[in-house]
């Protein structure tokens, strides 16, 4: 089969921190499939097919690029950010799994910078000690457990990145989140809001866990919690690497 697949990061935002290796790929391809608003960041050229879908239909989104794979098209599987977090690399691998053959495609997952590591580096370096990133969205599994993880988390004394903190299907969540952490971890401890990293729209706000309140995040917002140790020095904030 002379058809492939590269599910491909296409970064933060900023065309800057697109890879050398993403560029090619979109340059060789014939189609790309991906959510809306990520296609229409690829500029379209002759020979190229853009394959726009709505969100939520991950799997589908996955066989078609498969299927298209199959019969010789080079496909470009796009996400923002990296494609291997809460993104579409896993959506390729569980269509891949339903496959005879799984080891007859030829699929290439080509990283990209996550928003967690562009905020971070936009704030100074809150993930300096050990982190964790937690996908706040239940689409895909129970709230229970999201709540569970964001305790023992808390307890652990990781600092924290949340993704999807924030949706119109989900009111009153992130006040349910805020709540947790606040019963497990002390007031004066940092919380960042970084709003669509890299973009003109950045907007960095940092303030306390006391101080913080749910509509200070949205779904284009990055969400990080530092641990007890995590600090201010002039306009950043940083975790120191030892601890205790
Ligand atoms: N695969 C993506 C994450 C997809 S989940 C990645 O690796 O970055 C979508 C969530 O990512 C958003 O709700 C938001 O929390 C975060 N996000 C994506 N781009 C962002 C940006 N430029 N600034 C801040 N947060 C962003």
């Amino acid at each position: 089969m002379s058809g492939w697949v590269k599910v491909a990061g296409l970064g933060p935002g900023d065309e800057a921190m697109v890879t050398e290796q993403v560029r090619t790929a979109l340059a060789e391809a014939t189609d790309v499939v991906g959510y809306i608003p990520y296609v229409a960041r690829v500029v379209a050229r002759p020979g190229l097919t853009l394959h726009p879908s709505d969100n939520r239909v991950e799997l589908d989104r996955a066989n078609h690029a498969l299927d298209m794979a199959a019969a010789g098209k080079r496909v470009v599987v796009v996400s923002s950010g990296d494609p291997g977090v809460f993104a579409m690399a896993a959506a390729v691998f569980e269509a891949l799994e339903l496959r005879p053959d799984p080891n007859s495609f030829d699929i290439e997952i080509l990283p990209g910078i996550t928003a967690m590591l562009a905020a971070a580096a936009r704030l100074g370096a809150p993930l300096g000690h050990d982190f964790c990133a937690i996908n706040l969205s239940d689409n895909l599994k129970p709230w229970d457990l999201i709540e569970k993880r964001l305790r023992l988390a808390a307890q652990a004394g990781f600092s924290m990145a949340f993704y999807n903190p924030r949706a119109a299907s989900r009111p009153g969540r992130f006040e349910r989140v805020l709540e947790i952490l606040r019963a497990e971890l002390p007031g004066q401890v940092l919380i960042a809001f970084a709003r669509a990293v890299t973009t003109g729209e950045e907007h960095l706000n940092v303030v306390t866990l006391a101080e913080a309140d749910a509509g200070m995040a949205d779904m284009r917002t990055m969400v990080i919690i530092g641990n007890e140790d995590t600090r201010r020095v002039g306009r950043w904030i940083y975790s120191p690497r030892r601890v205790g």
